[in-house]
Parts: structure tokens; C-alpha cells; sequence
């Protein structure tokens, strides 16, 4: 398959940009070997995630919700940053300013090195105490040790510190994404259906506050509609040409 050029027009506009946004999603990852859920290869033991991934499937049978999350853990603690992920941390170095909106729950981005990243579906290899405590922290075990599930020093169930679906983003973090959105001259959507809101409606505030939406994903989109460039390539291959592209072009 013959590359795709990179426009000239969304080089110069990266160069340009005094704020430069960029919203990830599942596909980010996948070159990383990371399912995305919308293929077959994200179901567990028959499972679609949407089944476990709720807060009422946890208070029916944590056990059963930790153990896919074990599962999911384990998968991922074999997995590495791709040559995307790693493209992001050279834009990050070389923009004046720079928000790194992920939905992703993998902490691929922040072992690669990036910085300034948003967060807004949580981070699988946090817990957080379902209990009075409310305590979160850190814990990269994996896998966990038995019994699951998992308790907290006050004896609480703990729970990932991920948004499970039906559940309110983190506010704060939310709100920084929202404004970075607004802000954006450039902003760019990687790896992502577009499917899932309302992580999804930040590509149109920023088309609508007009930044320039360029989409990078293989196949099309929600989000197709609202990028004025899109490269139909894997973000692995097509992140670091396009930034390598905008060094070029920085002189
Ligand atoms: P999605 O599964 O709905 O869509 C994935 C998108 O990635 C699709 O549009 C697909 O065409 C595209 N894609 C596939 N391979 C790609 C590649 N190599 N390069 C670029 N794009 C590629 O994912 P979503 O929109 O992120 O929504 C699903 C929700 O589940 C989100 O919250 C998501 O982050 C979460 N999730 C996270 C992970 C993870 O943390 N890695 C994995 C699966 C799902």
C-alpha cells in the first residue's frame, strides 16, 4: 500500500499552533497489541466489556468484574508503547503547548513518556476503596493475589480506577479536557470510534471554537465528518510521519 502524503496545510498548522490537542482512543493502542472492544478479540470468556465494565455488574459479583480485570491487567502489563505513543511525547517536546486527552485505561501514554495527560476514563492500574475511606492509589500487580476481589486497608471492597459505563467522568479532569478543547488550534483524534460520549463531543467543541480537527484511524469515524484532514493509516505509522513532518518543517 502506498503512503499517503501528509498535508502540507495540516503540517503547517501544527507548526503554527500555540495549543495543540490531541484525543485518544483505543486503536492508539492497538499496534501496542492492545484489543480495542469493538473487535471480537475484546470479549472475555464471551463477555462483551460492556457487560462487566458496570457498576451494577460489580455489585452483583465483584469477583467476577475483578477477575476481567485481572485478566485485562495481566494482558496489558506484557504490553509496550508503540512508535505512535512515542511520536506524542516528541509533538509534546516540540509544542508550545500541549494536552494529551486519552480514553484510554492502559497508561501506555505516561510509560512512553508524555506529560501533560488527561486521563478521562481512568487508569486500570488504579484502585480506589469502595468504602467510607475512599482511598486511591497505584498498584501494578499482576495478576492480583488471591482471593479476589481485592480489599483496602479499611476492609472495603476496592474497585479499578477506571469510569465503568453509566458512570459521570471525573469532573475536574473532564473540565481541563473541555477547556484544552476550546483552546486548541490543532487538534487531532487517534484511534477512536467516536462512539463514546462525552469524550467523543471534544472534537466538535474544538471544530466548533475553530481548531483545525485532523483524524488519524484506518477506517472512518463519528468523528470523520468534523476533521478537515484525515490520514486512513494506523497511528504507529502515521503519527510519527506526520510528526517527523513538523520537525522537518520547524527547520
Ligand atoms: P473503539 O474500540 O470504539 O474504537 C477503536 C477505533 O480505533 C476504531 O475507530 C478503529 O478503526 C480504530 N483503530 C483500529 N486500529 C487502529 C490503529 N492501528 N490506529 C489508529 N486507529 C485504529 O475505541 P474508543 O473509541 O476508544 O471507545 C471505547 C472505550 O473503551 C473507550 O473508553 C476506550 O478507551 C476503552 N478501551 C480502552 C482500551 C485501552 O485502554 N487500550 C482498549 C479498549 C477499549
Amino acid at each position: 500500500m502506498t503512503e499517503q502524503a501528509i498535508p502540507g496545510a495540516l503540517v503547517e498548522a501544527l507548526v503554527k499552533a500555540d495549543a495543540v490537542v490531541v484525543l485518544t482512543g483505543a486503536g492508539m493502542s492497538a499496534e501496542s497489541g492492545v484489543p480495542t472492544f469493538r473487535g471480537n478479540e475484546g470479549l472475555w470468556q464471551g463477555h462483551r466489556p460492556e457487560e462487566l465494565a458496570t457498576p451494577l455488574a460489580f455489585r452483583k459479583d465483584p469477583e467476577k468484574v475483578w477477575e476481567f480485570y485481572d485478566w485485562r491487567r495481566t494482558f496489558l502489563a506484557a504490553c509496550e508503547p508503540n512508535a505512535g505513543h512515542r511520536a506524542l511525547v516528541r509533538l509534546e517536546e516540540i509544542a508550545d503547548e500541549f494536552t494529551l486527552i486519552t480514553q484510554n485505561v492502559d497508561g501506555l501514554h505516561g510509560t512512553a513518556g508524555s506529560r501533560n495527560v488527561l486521563e478521562v476514563h481512568g487508569n486500570i492500574w488504579r484502585v480506589r476503596c469502595t468504602g467510607g475511606c475512599r482511598g486511591e492509589h497505584e498498584d501494578r500487580r499482576a495478576p492480583l493475589p488471591r482471593p479476589l476481589p481485592p480489599r483496602c486497608t479499611c476492609k472495603s471492597l476496592l474497585r479499578p480506577g477506571v469510569v465503568w459505563f453509566g458512570e459521570s467522568l471525573p469532573a475536574e479532569v473532564f473540565e481541563q479536557a473541555s477547556r484544552a478543547s476550546e483552546q486548541a488550534d490543532v487538534f487531532l483524534v487517534v484511534g477512536t470510534s467516536g462512539a463514546v460520549e462525552p469524550a467523543a463531543s471534544l472534537a466538535r467543541v474544538a471544530r466548533a471554537a475553530g481548531a483545525v480537527v485532523a483524524e488519524i484511524n484506518p477506517e472512518g469515524s463519528l468523528l470523520s465528518a468534523v476533521s478537515r484532514f484525515i490520514l486512513r493509516e494506523g497511528a504507529a505509522t502515521a503519527l510519527p510521519r506526520l510528526v517527523a513532518a513538523v520537525e522537518a518543517a520547524r527547520g
